[in-house]
């Protein structure tokens, strides 16, 4: 399917007016496939995940974020594709357009796929494992869906490796921005 189409739903949400956020456009998919953690301040404090799967972004709000401890399971709601130039972003939606409120890019890097299988197929069966290679996320992380319809919810849990941690809060430990350094409030402000 072409990009377009896969960000038909991500476009009618938006009004590129009014919001700083990027329209996306057609594109070769890198050649390591990227990943980012959001976390936006919007009428509920979350952090989206997003892996880059053939030109653009799938996306799970994640309402208490990743966990190190492989025993969390942290429920991950999927969300429309959005184009892998949101890969980057960071900023103030205004209040009142779609997801208004401020984001920073809390983690990103790269990701290898730990199936024999593609992303897409994985995802199609609502299970895939990766490794992720970021500034703040290491190792293997799981997301699975929880039931068999196209609309269930999915886990985000953390896979038993050396990179697992049951002690450490990574999101109290390291709440800003792995690109700029900024906090929410800093870019709620405009800070540079
Ligand atoms: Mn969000």
């Amino acid at each position: 399917m072409p990009v377009d189409d896969k960000l038909k739903i991500y476009r009618e949400k938006r009004d590129f007016e009014r919001t700083s956020e990027p329209a996306g456009s057609e594109r070769d998919p890198s050649e390591q496939p990227q990943f980012v953690v959001q976390k936006h301040d919007a009428s509920r404090l979350h952090y989206d995940f997003r892996i880059e799967v053939e030109g653009v972004l799938k996306s799970w709000a994640v309402p208490k974020g990743p966990s190190l401890d492989p025993r969390a399971r942290r429920l991950a709601v999927p969300t429309e594709d959005h184009p892998f130039e949101y890969i980057d972003f960071e900023g103030t939606i205004p209040e009142g357009e779609y997801g208004g409120g401020t984001m920073l890019v809390w983690d990103t890097g790269t990701y290898r796929n730990l199936k024999p299988i593609s992303m897409e197929e994985g995802l199609a069966k609502g299970r895939v494992e990766i490794w992720l290679d970021g500034h703040k996320l290491h190792g293997g992380f799981a997301l699975i869906r929880t039931g068999k319809s196209g609309d269930d919810n999915w886990l985000l849990i953390k896979m038993k490796d050396e990179h697992a941690d049951a002690e450490r809060d990574i999101l109290e430990a390291e709440p800003n921005s792995a690109l700029t350094g900024r906090s929410l409030e800093d870019i709620a402000a405009g800070k540079k």
